[in-house]
Formats: structure tokens, sequence, C-alpha cells
């Protein structure tokens, strides 16, 4: 078989039989390389493996992203993350002792929309693994034991209702009881609807314990995250002895679109905006994820948290 092109170059111009003569070089290379494709690599990839940041169209690799606490490497964009993974960012491993669990809500209301309320309620612990939109417990931040309530938008949009403030509230009257300082990160589009004047209620609840709280002379950090919004930024979230912020996170009370349409005025650039808030005096700080535990020790020794004593209680 090797012998047949041979013989053809030989004989020059005479094409008696070019059909039955083995390919040219280009198309012998080809033949050879598509068993090397058949396999199809791009098709090995899984899916979700990549996420486009939308703020700078950079595709980030998942585990680079998770080592980077989903901040974007490129541009600083803060990703949402759940409660837990931030927990496991601040506190020290295995000091976490998580309160209240079990604790969900009951439809009081027989609330019935689309779906109803304990349908969404079960749908919503299905796919997030939690009981509900908070998570709450006793830690350990660096040498300070204190408090910590993280909230979670995955589950109902981190909306606030009966057990939201309920656990928040054992949490602050944990502390006040402890002597601990309070961290509460806060995520949340509002009250939750669903569950009428119950939710509304928790408003006046954490912001009662709060006050309990306060006049311990126990410092609370308020640590808000995109999106805080309506009764938690009008109860427990604006309530900090310090207010921090990450970068571009959207805090206030009315959405920019219901506010703009209410007052039929144009809003400034960047309304809402941390940066905006923070250059109006609602926050103090504006921290990017990776720097906070950092600056939760720093803010917890500025305010004269007592590590010693802390530590003996621990
Ligand atoms: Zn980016």
């Amino acid at each position: 078989m090797a012998t047949t092109p041979f013989i053809k170059k030989t004989l020059g111009l005479e094409t008696a039989e070019p059909a039955v003569t083995p390919p040219p070089h280009n198309n012998a290379e080809k033949v050879l390389k598509k068993p090397k494709l058949a396999g199809g690599r791009k098709r090995d990839i899984p899916e979700g493996l990549w996420n486009k940041c939308p703020k700078c169209s950079t595709l980030l690799y998942d585990k680079d992203l998770d080592a980077n606490r989903k901040v974007c490497i490129r541009c600083g964009y803060h990703f949402p993350i759940s409660a837990r993974e931030r927990i496991n960012s601040l506190v020290e491993t295995c000091s976490f002792e998580e309160m209240d669990a079990n604790m969900t809500s009951v439809d009081a209301l027989q609330f019935t929309g689309v779906t109803s309320y304990s349908n969404k309620l079960e749908s919503y612990q299905k796919s997030t693994g939690l009981k509900d939109a908070v998570i709450t417990g006793i830690g350990r931040l660096a040498d300070y034991r204190l408090a910590l309530g993280v909230m979670d938008f995955s589950f109902l949009g981190g909306s606030m209702g009966s057990v939201v403030g309920e656990k928040l509230t054992r949490l602050i009257e944990a502390a006040t009881d402890k002597g601990l300082p309070l961290v509460i990160i806060s995520t949340s589009g509002g009250a939750r609807m669903y569950e009428g004047m119950f939710s509304l209620m928790q408003m006046a609840k954490t912001s009662g314990a709060l006050a309990y709280h306060a006049r311990k002379k126990l410092p609370y950090v308020s640590v808000l995250t995109h999106p805080t919004t309506a009764g938690v930024m009008a109860s427990y979230a604006s309530l900090g002895d310090l207010i921090i912020a990450e970068p571009g996170a959207m805090i206030g009370f009315a959405g920019p679109r219901v506010i703009k349409d209410t007052t039929q005025a144009e809003l400034p650039p960047g309304f809402q905006t941390a940066e905006f808030l923070l250059d109006h005096g609602l926050i103090d700080m504006i921290v990017p994820r990776n720097e906070m535990k950092a600056v939760l020790c720093n803010v917890l020794d500025y305010l004269g948290v007592d590590r010693k004593r802390l530590a003996a209680l621990g």
C-alpha cells in the first residue's frame, strides 16, 4: 500500500486511477486527528464550574471564586454568599454553637397565593438546607467570644418572619445574659408578608431586645450586605453601635424604583448603594468581605471588649 503513492509520483501527470490511490497528506492528517477529537473534551466540562462576573464579565473558575470568598478576583464584585459559608469565613473552626437550629415557621394565616405559604416553606427548606432565613449562635472570632446572627438571602429573599425575629431576639437576649458582643450580618428583602402582622411585630421585638443589650453597655455591630432593605433595615440592621457595609451593597427602605415612581423625581447617581450612604453618614464603614474578620476584631477591640474576661467566660 505504501508503494502506491510512490509509483504515482514517478508517473507524473499520468492520472489513470486517482480514485483508488491513498488520499493526499492533508486528508491523511485529518483522518488521524479525528479519533482524538471524537472524545469531545468540551463536552466533558461539567456545567456550573465557571461563573461570569456580572460587573466585569470575567469568567471565574468556581474554586478560585470560593477561595476568594466569592469576591471577583478582577474587579472585587461581591457575589452572594450563603449564611453557612459566611459563618465559616468568620468564626474559628468548630467554635460555633448554633442556637434554635430547628425552629420553623407556622402558617398562621393559612396564606395562599400562587402556591401556599407552607408549600413555599417546604420547598425552600429543601433547596437551601436551612429551616429559615437566619442562622444564630455563639462562636469565637479570633480571641473574642461573640453572639453571631447571619441571614441568608436564598431562603425566601431573606425575609423576616416570626422565626427570623424570634431567633435573633433569643440571640440578642443570650448575648445580654452572657455579657457578649453581638454581630448581626443582614441581607433581606424585608418583612415576610406571608405572615402579615406577625412579621411586622418582629421589628419591635428585636429592637426592644437590642435596647436591653445596649443598656448593659455591650457592643452591637451591624453588617449590611447586598441587599438589606425594608423592615430589616428599619429595625435591627440600622441600630448598630457601628454599622458596616460590604462594597456595592444596596441598602434602603423602599427600592429605588418605588421611590422614583412615588416622588416622580430623578434619583442621584449611586442612590442607595453602600458608598452613597457612607458619604451621607448613614453607615460608618465599607469593608470588603476578605477583610471583614480582621476589621471585626479591630472594631471589637476598639469598642472595649475585654478579651480576657470573655475568654474566662468561654
Ligand atoms: Zn468582576
